[in-house]
């Protein structure tokens, strides 16, 4: 008779005719062919971590979600508090759209976002952080590149491939994922009269991109674009795809002001103008405002969420540099320790890169350059050095600093 550990503990077959086996404690052993059919069953049964299985998904409260937020955005706190309820909501609605058949016949609807912000205010950072909390699948678009099928420019669809393309063709997981529209106001309709020229940028994108944001299944080209006709397609369903949209609305404002002025009139008006913050509208910003800038009604109400972003002062400047888990001035820290090497950074230096930001008005897009072009000569010489340690102070990043260098970086 065959030794226990000469017979597949599983199917009965001998050595002789197993290719290769595992042994186990207490002399019990598996076969290839079992150990494959294991495998199977556990994909069959979506236990594979790939794989979407929505009430497995454990949610992330909203205070906990503006927690993980707070981590690496400052400020912003509306935009935070409006996309971490959103995102929640997003969630339980997954949940509770799968099991609704054997309960109520209540469907929640879909919830996607858009938020209005001057550019470089942490529109593209947010939506970034929560993708990364949530751990789905997630792709940035930019809008501008988008046309009406059939014109020179990306179909609409191309988003989807995009999306596909991150879930690694998983086509469960990337019907779960989250898609950033970043400017979404320049596909605004160009003109009040749409119909004396074809506005393919414009009117057309929108259209196109309605479909996507009211959920249906789309035929998406794999690999992108109209250069491979011959590929095939693949069938995304988008009703759970979470959209978010961004875009800086540049003269929103005048909009939303003529809006509050037309609104206040007479008496008790007079005491509600005065009860407005002039200085900052974006926080009134309203859906009518993003129809009157050239959004069509239909794309507005498939956005149900409007939040909005605070421009940057300089202590949000400041604190952008310190503060966040992966801040530049960690980040860079972070470099020289690499090399053995402590860095310290005055707080004046601190000071003058705000200054510098302000001054060329590039924002907090530029705080990085800035801080590379005082940094540069010493990450250049310090690895070939014997220093440990890196002061920098006020004089020698001012020197860094020379008005050649920051016409540079204004410029790019
Ligand atoms: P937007 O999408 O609004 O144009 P981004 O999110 O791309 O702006 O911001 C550009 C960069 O500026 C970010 O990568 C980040 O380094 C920094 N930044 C902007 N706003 C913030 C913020 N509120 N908190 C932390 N960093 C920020």
């Amino acid at each position: 008779m065959a030794k226990k550990d000469d017979v597949c503990s599983f199917c009965g077959r001998t050595r002789r005719d197993i290719r290769f086996a595992i042994q186990g404690i207490g002399g019990v052993m598996i076969c290839d062919e079992c150990v494959r059919s294991a495998g199977e069953i556990l994909r069959e049964n979506s236990f594979t971590p790939s794989t979407a299985n929505t009430n497995n998904l454990t949610i992330a409260k909203p205070q906990e979600i503006k927690a993980y937020l707070d981590e690496y955005v400052i400020g912003q706190d509306d935009a935070k508090k409006y996309l971490s309820v959103a995102v929640y909501n997003h969630y339980k609605r997954l949940r509770s759209n799968a099991g609704r058949a054997s309960k109520d016949d209540v469907e929640i609807e879909k919830s996607n976002i858009i938020m209005v912000g001057e550019t470089g205010t942490g529109k593209t950072l947010l939506a970034r952080t929560i993708a990364k909390l949530l751990d789905v699948p997630f792709t940035i678009v930019d809008a501008t590149v988008l046309t009406e099928a059939g014109y020179v420019g990306e179909d609409v669809e191309s988003i989807l491939s995009r999306l596909l393309q991150a879930a690694d063709y998983d086509v469960p997981r990337a019907e779960q994922g989250i898609v950033f529209i970043d400017e979404i106001d320049k596909i605004a309709r160009k003109s009040d009269n749409p119909s004396i020229t074809r506005d393919v940028s414009g009117e057309g994108v929108q259209q196109g991109l309605l479909k996507l944001l009211e959920g249906s299944i789309v035929n998406v080209p794999p690999q992108g674009g109209r250069k491979h006709p011959e590929q095939k397609m693949i069938a995304v369903n988008t009703q759970n795809i979470l959209f978010i949209c961004g875009g800086a609305f540049d003269g929103i404002k005048q909009k939303i002001a003529s809006r509050l002025n037309s609104r206040t009139v007479g008496y008790t008006a007079q005491k509600d103008k005065a009860a407005i913050d002039f200085n900052n509208l974006l926080q009134y910003v309203a859906p009518q405002d993003l129809k009157s800038f050239g959004l069509i009604p239909e794309i507005i109400g498939r956005l149900p969420v409007l939040t909005y972003l605070q421009p940057l002062d300089r202590d949000a400047l400041r604190r952008i540099l310190v503060e966040p888990k992966n801040s530049l001035i960690k980040q860079y820290s972070k470099l020289f320790e690499i090399d053995g090497v402590e860095l310290e950074i005055s707080d004046e230096v601190i000071d003058l890169i705000v200054d510098k930001a302000i001054e060329f008005k590039v924002g907090a897009r530029g705080l990085r350059s800035i801080c590379e072009n005082i940094l540069m000569d010493k990450m250049f010489e310090i690895p070939s050095s014997n220093t440990n340690k890196l002061t920098i102070d006020a004089e020698y990043a001012r020197k860094q600093l020379s008005d050649e260098r920051m016409t540079r970086i204004q410029a790019s």
